[in-house]
């Protein structure tokens, strides 16, 4: 009983200790209304608009969840649907944060990820149940050089907070790495449309030895011109996934 009294006193004055030196040092202001202490504070981030995105990843209309219209999926389309959280704008605050992430390698402070994915699935519970349920979350590799200049995967990030709040939700789906980004696409200008083809899939790997997940959902930052999804959807494929959906923050 003493020794309880004793951790539950000691733990928190260490923490605080430990958190107070950090801010001293690398002070934090919120990307949104600059006052300092979080990345983006709780206040600004009640306020942003996240109903999400539904768009047919092809043409951008309105879909039924988000899910490739039928006459969009073409031959070499792999994709099967797309939800998205926010459309890209050069200033909105989630951008901001991305750009952070990728770009000044701040990869702590990230709880605002979870926070904006819970806010997210307070409007979309039933339809992202429908999508979400009994996949793996496999997020959008980095190239290996990437990774190491980098130090962690955005995507990963963003896959283990996808899985966070739905496991609070009851959706319990497991995240899985084992896709692999074999090499840089370059080049792609000069190669004909079915060498290009196979360039683009051969890009991503599921490793030979592993059984590939049936259900998917490819988790990444920002979808622009789906190239890299659907790509990577396309490796998945060809190894035995039957639906691989796409989720991303940010819609260009
Ligand atoms: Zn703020
Ligand atoms: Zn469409």
């Amino acid at each position: 009983m003493g020794e309880m009294t004793f951790d539950s006193f000691v733990i928190p004055v260490k923490m605080g200790i430990q958190s107070s030196i950090k801010d001293n040092l690398f002070p934090i202001f919120c990307v949104d209304c600059g006052r300092e202490g979080e990345t983006w504070c709780e206040n600004c981030r009640r306020q942003f608009d996240v109903a999400g995105i539904l768009f047919c990843p092809v043409c951008s209309l309105q879909a039924d969840n988000g899910k490739t219209h039928s006459t969009c999926a073409r031959a070499n389309w792999h994709l099967d649907g797309l939800v998205s959280l926010v459309p890209y704008r050069d200033n909105s605050p989630l951008t901001r944060l991305i750009k952070q992430l990728k770009y000044h390698f701040v990869s702590d402070n990230a709880d605002w990820m979870a926070d904006i994915l819970r806010i997210w699935l307070a409007f979309n519970s039933e339809r992202v149940k429908f999508i979400f349920n009994n996949r793996i979350i496999v997020p959008v590799p980095l190239h290996r050089r990437r990774l190491r200049e980098r130090g962690f995967n955005q995507a990963e990030l963003i896959a283990e907070a996808l899985r966070l709040v739905l496991s609070e939700r009851g959706i319990e789906d497991n995240v899985s790495t084992k896709l692999e980004r074999s090499r840089y696409t370059s080049a792609q200008a000069r190669l004909h449309e079915e060498a290009r083809e196979k360039n683009m899939l051969s890009a991503f790997k599921w490793p030979d030895q592993e059984v590939c997940p049936r259900a998917v959902v490819l988790v990444d930052d920002v979808y622009t011109t789906g190239a890299t999804m659907n790509m990577a959807a396309g490796a998945l494929k060809a190894v035995g996934a039957q639906s691989v959906w796409g989720f991303t923050l940010l819609r260009g």
